[in-house]
């Protein structure tokens, strides 16, 4: 088990004497900070490997990724107005929070020069007295040892955690989402990220078409094999200017039913150790944008569903989890194997000129 877990174990486990049914993000948080916490969205005027040209163009087949472009890039906000904005708009709709964690959440936060990563997440956090961590989402093959080592320093003094894109151990499944990435890049780093300070957390998607009940319940179980510390689930769905958006207006692919995410999500959870923590169930889109599932809006009554269909098999997450043969802690470091591609785009492009700051 990874140090820092050890003195907060308790917390991570106390869902369980509470009567809850899974170990829920939002309370997790409340225990672990005396109160309320919440995510402020930054975007910083990252690109992705996946849609520049590092690895592949065009980006996954389910990502809105237009807003990418340096040319939309320079009219975006600087970091520290989006925090400024971002937090003023979570107090007038809570009347009490304890905290906030920047949340560097589209495209690939991780993909710069790690001097550049220095200046904008140690900005983030010294902004405002009341931000305790960073969340930082990225691809897995976007992590290499130099990136490690700066978020596992921020991480000795702030609550770090990055996001990783996992979305499915099936090469197959990253093949079709376009993701450019294969499993073996998962692997390699959490493998990497394990034993560190930081938290990690596998974002997974399911209803992925070609992929059976068995197979994403493999995925389920990949999760405990690897340590990761906190799951989000999502159900695919399709948004308006996607590759996915104009399948889906074919009639080419269909989206998962709600009866069936409601059970494969149950199914799913009970495979997931008690000690993660589950940061989400379920994704959307705002309306206006959101092609289908039209059923993935309803997130209270999901929620609510998924609580009863917990009660009505009388389990709860972990019910079905076996613990991996090998620990986690024991799996062995592996090499870097972040693609000399990526490496190499870093390097050659420098600096990103649309990433802001403060009065650049
Ligand atoms: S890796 Fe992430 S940011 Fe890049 S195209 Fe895919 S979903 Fe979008």
């Amino acid at each position: 088990m990874k140090s820092y877990l050890s003195p907060d174990i308790e917390n991570r486990l106390a869902w369980q004497q509470e009567g809850q049914v899974m170990n829920s993000f939002g309370a997790f948080l409340k225990r672990r900070h005396g109160g309320r916490i919440q995510r402020v969205s930054i975007d910083a005027g990252f690109t992705c490997p996946n849609v520049d040209g590092a690895v592949a163009r065009g980006g996954c087949n389910f990502c809105d990724n237009r807003s990418f472009s340096p040319s939309r890039r320079v009219r975006l906000q600087k970091v520290a107005e989006q925090l400024e904005t971002g937090i003023q708009t979570v107090r007038r709709r809570y009347s009490k929070v304890s905290g906030f964690i920047a949340y560097f959440q589209p495209a690939t936060n991780t993909y710069a020069p790690v001097e550049q990563l220095a200046e904008i997440f140690e900005l983030a956090l010294s902004i405002h007295p009341e931000i305790v961590g960073l969340a930082i989402g990225t691809r897995p093959d976007c992590v290499p040892e130099s990136v490690l080592s700066l978020i596992e320093k921020l991480a000795a003094t702030h609550e770090v955690s990055i996001e990783y894109g996992m979305q499915s151990i099936h090469d197959d499944s990253l093949r079709w989402m376009n993701r450019a990435h294969r499993h073996e890049h998962m692997i390699n780093a959490i493998d990497r990220s394990r034993g560190r300070k930081f938290e990690t957390c596998a974002h997974v998607i399911l209803g992925i078409p070609s992929e059976t009940h068995g197979m994403m319940m493999e995925t389920a179980e990949e999760i405990s094999r690897l340590g990761f510390d906190a799951i989000k689930l999502h159900n695919l769905y399709a948004v308006k200017g996607t590759p996915l958006g104009t399948e889906v207006l074919e009639g080419k692919v269909e989206m998962m039913e709600y009866q069936t995410y409601l059970h494969t999500l149950v199914d799913f959870l009970e495979r997931i150790p008690p000690h993660v923590i589950v940061e989400r169930i379920s994704g959307d889109a705002p309306p206006d944008f959101l092609i289908a599932p039209k059923w993935c809006l309803r997130k209270s009554e999901l929620r609510l569903d998924i609580e009863n269909e917990f009660r009505r098999r009388g389990t709860i997450q972990g019910s079905c989890w076996t613990p991996p043969s090998v620990q986690p802690s024991a799996r062995p470091i592996p090499p870097d194997i972040t693609p000399e591609q990526i490496r190499s785009h870093i390097e050659q492009r420098g600096r990103l000129p649309v990433l802001k700051l403060q009065d650049q």
